[in-house]
């Protein structure tokens, strides 16, 4: 039992091939802990245990007539509720979807099936994305495995509490501004973010379609190595889907690169400026060169990224009107004074203003002024020159550096509720990341150490485009030098009686 729970999703499915563990026992054991540690955590929204296990029979049998198992066989994935499987909810954590059910399965998690991995729920999030500490989820907040007093940081925070917890080898989450590696760094766990285009959105609620990308949370590199060679490559379903011909592998010469604006920005935690720095020594120590480089325009990119993503997101979110998608309100009726299309407009109105909550209607109104007419080239169309100049900037720095290292997030994991009263403070989180998602460039966030409160602190990794390959390679590195010294599990304790990993 204790061995299933602390084996990698590599390690699970060499066992499972080479017979010594079955996929039902490995999923009896995941449920097992699941019951006993998830009333704690909040991380699920669903949990597909019936489903799993007559998944982890059909690889038994599949085993047992001979036939080839796939590179994740039997290993228990989470997903993101904002990713579709055929014929279960996808709520994206929203009340207003709270009765749909998908019609058709995400490409990443076919490509996952495929492979052999058995998704055995789905997590929580901020309601459609939006948020960096799961406290906007229409249904319940996730708590930090390390200290559940604390937030997992959002988007993504119940994958991150998910894999953290030991409740899934591994999970999916989705990324449109730190949405995995700031979870992933609060949590402890890798988090990575691919090229915008490697992983395809087919199947993905849209939130903002210019930056959201699909990526692996696992507990070490190589796992999040192989679920992104699963998940990546084209797919025809998605019209901004690359390929993975594309991908690029090179980086010979180890010059690692230190922005000078993220070293010094207001509001960065000095414990975590310090764990990041150990970490470059490392690097160091083992012959990279250390660089200073410059990306001038960061200072733009939470304005712009405000801008920009709520713009999309009330264009992807008009779909959800009680008509067309999401729960259906009462109209207005001839008894009420109303006519037929006054009616109707109180029907989008009760459906939209009861099914979505603040953080949602915040952005959808703050997009649709920015888009209106007159508005529009003075929000927009700046916001977008700002992105142009941000990307410019990333494209210079990597003439100079191959990779670049920053702090993931300014602080560690914070309170429930210490921000929630205050948007900018919350969104202030994600300004480290949001950058890369603006310029569409790979990042992976891995635990480079831990703060005095032994909460842990996300070294992020940065590569230029397509340089996926790369990033995922010297992230792998530092585990290996540092003997994976982070990977480490949070003690969480049982309340009535049971016993952990
Ligand atoms: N926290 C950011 C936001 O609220 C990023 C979210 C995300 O990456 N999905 O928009």
């Amino acid at each position: 039992m204790a061995d299933i729970g602390n084996l990698t999703a590599i390690e699970l499915a060499q066992k499972v091939v080479s017979r010594q563990l079955r996929p039902t026992e490995i999923i009896e054991a995941y449920f097992q802990k699941v019951v006993q540690i998830e009333p704690q955590i909040d991380a699920y929204l669903l949990l597909l245990k019936e489903r799993a296990l007559s998944q982890a029979k059909m690889i038994e049998e599949k085993q047992a007539k001979g036939m080839p198992l796939g590179r994740l066989a039997g290993v228990p994935v989470a997903v993101k509720d904002n990713i579709m499987i055929e014929g279960y909810p996808a709520t994206c954590a929203s009340k207003i979807l709270e009765d749909c059910r998908a019609v058709y399965t995400a490409t990443v998690v076919k490509r996952l099936e495929e492979e052999g991995a058995i998704i055995i729920g789905k997590t929580n999030l901020d309601e459609f994305a939006m948020g960096s500490s799961t406290e906007n989820s229409g249904f319940k907040t996730t708590k930090n495995p390390w200290d559940i007093s604390r937030v997992p940081g959002g988007s993504s925070g119940g994958s991150a509490a998910a894999v953290a917890a030991g409740l899934a080898a591994a999970a999916l989450g989705s990324d449109t501004g730190g949405s995995i590696r700031q979870p992933a760094a609060f949590c402890g766990v890798v988090g990575f973010k691919p090229t915008y285009g490697f992983v395809s959105r087919f199947g993905l609620v849209a939130f903002a379609s210019s930056l959201d990308q699909i990526g692996p949370m696992t507990r070490t590199v190589s796992d999040a190595a192989l679920l992104f060679e699963v998940i990546s490559g084209h797919d025809p379903m998605d019209s901004t889907s690359l390929s993975q011909e594309r991908m690029t592998n090179e980086g010979k010469t180890l010059r690692i690169g230190l922005p000078k604006e993220y070293f010094s920005a207001e509001g960065a935690d000095p414990e975590v400026l310090a764990a990041v720095e150990s970490a470059v020594k490392i690097f160091q120590k083992e012959g990279a060169r250390i660089v200073d480089v410059s990306l001038p325009h960061t200072r733009f990119a939470l304005p712009a990224y405000y801008i920009i993503a709520p713009s999309e997101a009330s264009a992807n979110l008009a779909r959800f009107d009680g008509i067309r998608y999401g729960k259906r309100r009462q109209r207005g009726t001839e008894a009420e004074g109303q006519s037929e299309e006054s009616g109707l407009i109180t029907l989008y109105k009760a459906s939209r203003t009861n099914g979505f909550g603040a953080e949602v209607q915040r952005r959808i109104l703050i997009g649709t002024f920015a888009l209106s007419h007159g508005y529009y080239e003075a929000y927009y169309g700046r916001a977008q020159e700002a992105r142009r100049k941000i990307a410019d900037d990333f494209d210079e720095a990597f003439r100079q550096a191959d990779f670049i290292a920053t702090p993931t997030t300014p602080t560690p994991a914070f309170k429930i509720g210490e921000k929630s009263g205050d948007p900018v403070a919350m969104y202030l989180s994600d300004i480290f990341t949001i950058p890369v998602n603006l310029a569409g460039i790979p990042a992976v966030s891995i635990p480079c150490g831990f703060s005095k409160t032994n909460l842990p602190v996300g070294l992020q990794i940065l590569g230029p485009r397509t340089g996926d390959k790369s990033v995922l390679e010297l992230a792998e590195h530092f585990e290996k030098m540092t003997a994976n010294e982070f990977v480490k599990r949070p003690a969480v304790r049982v309340r009535q009686g049971g016993i952990g990993w």
